[in-house]
C-alpha cells in the first residue's frame, strides 16, 4: 500500500491589463501520493495554464483492487484453464494469467507461442491480463501487488503437490493466499499434457480447447513430425 496515485491540477489565469491584470491561482490536490506513472504537463487553455499530473488507470484503483496471479505453464490453454480463470474474475477485480519460464518442462510450445494463445483467447475476458514471470512466484505476486494465487484442483492426484506449494509459497511470503478453484465436473480429467497426447495421436481436441489452440496444436505437430 506504499503506492499511490497524485492528481495535482494547477490553474493560472492571466487577464489582460484592461481587464485588471490579475492572476487568479488556484491549486487542488486530490490525493497526494507518488506515482512514477505520473509526467506532469503543462497546458494552455486560452491563457488559462493548467499544469497538470495525469494519472493511469491502474494507480486510481489500485488502493481497493484485489488482484490475483493465476500461474502456470499453459502448454497450451485449455477450456479447463478457462473455466478457473472465469470463476477467479468473479472473485477478483483483476486476474492476471502469468506464464512461467519453465524450460524443465520441456514445453511444446514456445513461450512467445504460449503467451500468443493466451492473449487471443483469456486475455480477451474482462478483468484479465496475461503476463509472464520468472523466479519466485510470490515475488512475482508481491511485484503485481496481488493478495492471492489461482491454482486449479482436479483430483486427488493434484492435491499433494498443490498443497506443498501452497504451503511453501506461505512460508516464503505469508502475505499472499492460495486459493483453489474446482472446475466443471467435465473439466476434471483435462489437462494440457492428456490434450497434446490426443492431438499427437491424431485424436479430435476441438472439445477440450479453443479452436484457435487446437489449430495452433495441427501445425505445431505436423511441423514436429516433418521435421524428425
Ligand atoms: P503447471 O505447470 O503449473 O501445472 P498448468 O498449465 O498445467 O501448469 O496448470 C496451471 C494450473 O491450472 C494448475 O493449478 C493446474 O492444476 C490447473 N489446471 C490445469 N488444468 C486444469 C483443469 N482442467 N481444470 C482445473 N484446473 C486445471
Amino acid at each position: 500500500m506504499e503506492r499511490a496515485f497524485s492528481i495535482f491540477v494547477i490553474s493560472l489565469s492571466r487577464r489582460s491589463p484592461g481587464e485588471g491584470g490579475r492572476i487568479r491561482v488556484s491549486f487542488f490536490v486530490i490525493s497526494a501520493f507518488a506515482c512514477p506513472a505520473v509526467v506532469p504537463r503543462l497546458r494552455d487553455e486560452g491563457g488559462c495554464f493548467v499544469i497538470c499530473f495525469p494519472f493511469c488507470a491502474s494507480c486510481v484503483t489500485f488502493p481497493f483492487m484485489r488482484r490475483a496471479i493465476y500461474p502456470g505453464s499453459f502448454d497450451p490453454i485449455t477450456n479447463g484453464h478457462l473455466d478457473v480463470i472465469e470463476r477467479a474474475r468473479k472473485l477478483f477485480d483483476e486476474v492476471v494469467v502469468a506464464v512461467a519460464h519453465n524450460d524443465e518442462k520441456q514445453p511444446l510450445f514456445s513461450l512467445k507461442d504460449r503467451l500468443d494463445l493466451l492473449r487471443e483467447t483469456a486475455g480477451k475476458i474482462d478483468n484479465v491480463r496475461i503476463a509472464e514471470f520468472e523466479g519466485l512466484l510470490v515475488e512475482f505476486a508481491r511485484k503485481e501487488e496481488a493478495g492471492a494465487v489461482i491454482r486449479g484442483l482436479r483430483a486427488v492426484s493434484d492435491f499433494e503437490f498443490e498443497f506443498q506449494m501452497a504451503l511453501m509459497n506461505r512460508k516464503l511470503d505469508a502475505s499472499v493466499e492460495t486459493i483453489f478453484l474446482m472446475p466443471k465436473e467435465e473439466y476434471t480429467y483435462l489437462s494440457s499434457r492428456i490434450v497434446k497426447e490426443i492431438a499427437r495421436l491424431g485424436g479430435d481436441v476441438s472439445a477440450f480447447v479453443p479452436v484457435l489452440v487446437a489449430r495452433a496444436l495441427a501445425i505445431k505437430l505436423k511441423k514436429n513430425i516433418s521435421t524428425k
